[in-house]
């Protein structure tokens, strides 16, 4: 049954530690991206990861799909460790992961985890030979594993074992629900199997990817109460722009709703060099949204209407929304806590005095016909009215100094003002 006010309890799971981040058992949902540079190219690479890193992905995946690719994991490691960069990284391998682990063991080293597909391992007797390589070089290494399990890639052979069984059955499961079973028991024995080579279960991480919402919820429905491994979120292929964003908030704040899932991705198919660091800032906003993370100041905004004729408040709201992501590297070591911070920036006076008190600094703005004068509540109570041309660098101004004041080390603590 869903939770009437807020999100179940987190579903009891193992912990996994991922490079010294703490995936599972209760830990905080760890937001994660993918790098789409060639791997083999070490400056586009660093790059990125830093960039990713930087705007709060606390894992990030990189492809290590050729001996080039591999060659450049423990230079990439080095290179972030002398920038201070301490993001674990995860290496992706399909088809050739095997022989990569081996014949690059400084690879197999710097990497923190390793990211197995069953579907893409091989086949037949070779299929459980390499999955084996892969496993004994994670217990070599002391990594752990996410075995991922993708819709696209399922492994053939176990699928055709299972439709014969099916075949058999008096009742026999529809198509799609057997193709979910077939996702789930993938999963399930290759984890059994990884423990039986000798990895414990407290360095396994599972997913079992689909590209459709509801296919997405019920898979991970299924799979969540038959094990104690975590669980990697993500709905792969979930597509470009709003279509993307929607369908992935959609099937993941379900699941996260009901206590499952450990750590997510947001796999978005960026714009023609569009900016890889949306899939972070979304996934960072769903949990935020959902209430079971803070990442950054959220900006309360109305959506305006006929009473907000020119574009002043937009771009007041826009700007202070910006400008409070572009402080957080900052603000993160300087003022913690400071994640919760709540701003209104309000187009009229329907609602804006009121969201405004209920926001930890909020601004009404006038809207078309009021009195050109905006007030500004500073934890519910009204403190200065601003206007003329500088309303958005004063309260800006205004903004920061509560920050500092409010977050700053020396600060007393205060309440939040209280929402309804
Ligand atoms: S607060 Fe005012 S401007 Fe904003 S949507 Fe409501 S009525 Fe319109």
């Amino acid at each position: 049954m869903l939770a009437l006010f807020g999100p179940l309890a987190r579903r009891t799971t193992l912990r996994v530690s991922v490079g010294g981040i703490a995936v599972g058992g209760g830990a905080p949902i760890v937001v994660q991206a993918m790098t789409n540079t060639d791997t083999a190219d070490l400056a586009a690479t660093f790059e990125q990861v830093r960039a990713l890193a930087t705007a709060g992905s606390e894992l990030v995946r990189v492809t290590v799909n050729t001996p080039a690719a591999a060659a450049q994991i423990a230079p990439l490691r080095e290179r972030l460790d002398a920038v201070g960069c301490a993001v674990p990284i995860i290496g992706d391998f399909h088809f050739n992961g095997h022989k990569l682990l081996q014949q690059f063991p400084d690879c197999a080293q710097a990497l923190a985890k390793y990211r197995i597909n069953p579907g893409n391992v091989g086949r037949g007797e070779k299929r459980d030979e390499q999955f084996a390589t892969m496993i004994e070089e994670a217990c070599r290494h002391g990594k752990p594993v996410r075995i991922g399990v993708n819709w696209g890639s399922l492994d053939q052979d176990l699928l055709a074992r299972l439709m014969d069984h099916n075949a058999r059955l008096p009742q026999p499961l529809s198509p799609p629900s057997l193709m979910r079973e077939a996702l789930i028991t993938s999963a399930l024995e290759s984890a059994a199997r990884a423990e039986e080579l000798g990895l414990p279960g407290d360095r396994i991480v599972l997913s079992c990817k689909v590209s459709e919402v509801q296919d997405l919820i019920a898979v991970y429905r299924s799979l969540a109460p038959r094990c104690a491994y975590p669980l990697h979120l993500g709905l792969t292929e979930a597509g470009l722009g709003s279509k993307g964003i929607v369908a992935s908030a959609a099937a993941l704040a379900v699941l996260l709703q009901e206590g499952i899932g450990d750590t997510i991705r947001v796999s978005l198919t960026p714009e023609p060099n569009g900016d890889r660091r949306r899939e972070v800032l979304v996934a960072q906003e769903l949990l935020q949204s959902l209430g079971l993370r803070s990442f950054a100041p959220m900006v309360t905004a109305c959506p305006g209407c006929g009473r907000t004729t020119s574009t002043h408040f937009q771009e007041l709201a826009a700007s202070i929304q910006d400008w409070l992501r572009e402080q957080m590297p900052r603000w993160r070591g300087v003022y913690p806590g400071v994640e919760d911070l709540r701003v209104a920036v309000m187009g009229c006076v329907v609602n804006g005095p009121g969201e405004s008190r209920l926001a930890n600094v909020g601004i009404s703005l006038p809207g078309s016909g009021e009195i050109p004068i905006a007030p500004v509540y500073v934890d519910g109570q009204k403190t200065i009215v601003l206007k003329g041309a500088r309303i958005a660098e004063e309260f800006q101004a205004i903004v920061a100094q509560y920050v500092s004041e409010r977050f700053g080390k020396s600060a007393a603590p205060s309440s939040q003002p209280e929402r309804h």
